[in-house]
């Protein structure tokens, strides 16, 4: 069995920029919209070397109701599956509401989580990223998953984490 990582977060953060990126396809929907991806979606990677399966999910939002939660189960089942999760949330944006909601949501799963704090193109990165200690975790990555910066040290951090 390959390792499996599962990218989660609420909609709109970049994991299916991130999958694209890691499984080199463009086989996730990429928009401006929230909530495009439904399903989970399932991709091989190699990462250093090291062959993977990278799942890309439609999302958590909080106001968990009809579709959204469908999404958000998806997203749990992802997570229950996984051997390492990735936690992406927009650098942009900064914290909302729904972040709080998939952090409450992980912590009730034994996983190893990396925070991967999105979209830090364009922003001051160290504070985007201070923003988001409160959540606790001891592995924390700013990242600009469209441009690839910070990618090889997501996956160095994967790695390390497994
Ligand atoms: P998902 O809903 O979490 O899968 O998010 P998507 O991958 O579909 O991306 C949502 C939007 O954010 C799209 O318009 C992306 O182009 C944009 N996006 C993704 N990664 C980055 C990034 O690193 N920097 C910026 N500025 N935008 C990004
Ligand atoms: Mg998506």
């Amino acid at each position: 069995m390959l390792p499996v990582i599962a990218l989660v977060g609420r909609p709109n953060v970049g994991k299916s920029t991130l999958f694209n990126r890691l499984t080199k396809s463009r086989d996730a929907l990429v928009a401006n919209l929230p909530g495009l991806t439904r399903d989970r979606q399932y991709g091989q990677a190699k990462l250093n070397g090291q062959p993977f399966i990278v799942v890309d999910t439609g999302g958590i939002a909080g106001d968990e109701e009809g579709i959204d939660d469908l999404m958000a189960k998806q997203s749990l089942q992802a997570v229950d599956e996984a051997d390492i999760v990735v936690f992406m949330v927009d650098a942009r944006t900064g914290m909302t509401a729904a972040d709080e909601y998939v952090a409450e949501q992980l912590r009730r799963q034994q996983k190893p989580v990396i925070l991967a704090v999105n979209k830090v193109d364009g922003v001051h990165a160290e504070a985007a990223i201070a923003e988001y200690y409160s959540f606790g975790y001891s592995t924390i990555l700013g990242l600009a998953a469209e441009h690839g910066r910070g990618v090889s040290a997501l996956i160095d951090t994967i790695l390390d984490n497994l």
